[in-house]
């Protein structure tokens, strides 16, 4: 399977790494004819601005628009995330352009600025079941987005809790899914929609690689179903 990673700014390197680990070779990309024969892609973290501008200069909205619009499996990390989202808010936003298909609101820099990076373990309930070990995973956020709304078509994959400043508030938006204290907000980290995976933070900056096989066998059962009924349309 080729697996394309976005090689515009960012973390590129870091799942290309993590994908040799896997003992699959990430073909960069930088241009629009680069997609042709690209199976997969990762859209890395990074700063989701100055990605847009290059992605804009290299003329790639329209065909990463396309190749989301296809079914094809991508993966959005942080900035790729922000960039695979219906609906960004935050500072800067607005001007700034969007691949789109994730139905969902992100915001930019929910969790403040790159002084508010942080780690944590995050509880994994689907990717454990999937790929075995722990049943969490170490969360990497650095000036990290928040997905504050999602559609009725998106898995939640991962929420974090924030510690809230005024015990008082209860700002759940998720009341049905988890008891909540009203001490804490949860805000959604990883998502899944059909062919589309976006998580807030950055698994290819450890060493954990359960997320990118994730998606790779996310990929390949992408991959047999469309086998499947392009087989199915020429033969039955
Ligand atoms: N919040 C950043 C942005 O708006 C993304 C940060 C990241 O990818 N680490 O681009």
């Amino acid at each position: 399977m080729a697996v394309g990673v976005l090689s515009l700014q960012g973390s590129f390197n870091e799942h290309i790494a993590a994908l040799r680990r896997l003992g699959v070779k990430g073909v960069e990309i930088r241009k629009p004819e680069q997609l042709q024969n690209i199976t997969a892609l990762i859209i890395p973290g990074g700063e989701s601005t100055t990605m847009a501008k290059l992605a804009e200069f290299h003329n790639l909205f329209p065909v990463l628009r396309d190749f989301v619009k296809m079914g094809k499996p991508v993966w959005g990390t942080c900035a790729g995330l922000i960039f695979l989202a219906n609906n960004a808010i935050g500072q800067k936003a607005g001007g700034q352009e969007l691949v789109g298909g994730l139905d969902c609101t992100v915001n930019r820099n929910f969790f403040g600025s790159q002084l508010q990076s942080f780690e944590t373990e995050l509880l994994v309930p689907e990717i454990a079941a999937k790929e075995g070990g722990p049943s969490t995973f170490r969360g990497v956020f650095i000036r990290a987005p928040g997905i504050l709304e999602v559609g009725p078509e998106v898995q939640v994959l991962a929420e974090y809790s924030v510690p809230s400043k005024n015990s008082t508030e209860s700002t759940s938006k998720s009341e049905n899914q988890m008891d909540k204290p009203v001490s804490e907000e949860r805000v959604i980290v990883a998502v899944k929609q059909g062919n589309l995976l976006g998580t807030a933070f950055h698994p290819e900056l450890t060493a954990d690689t359960r997320w990118h096989s994730y998606f790779l066998k996310m990929a390949g059962e992408i991959v047999e179903q469309s086998c499947n009924s392009i087989i199915k349309a020429e033969y039955l």
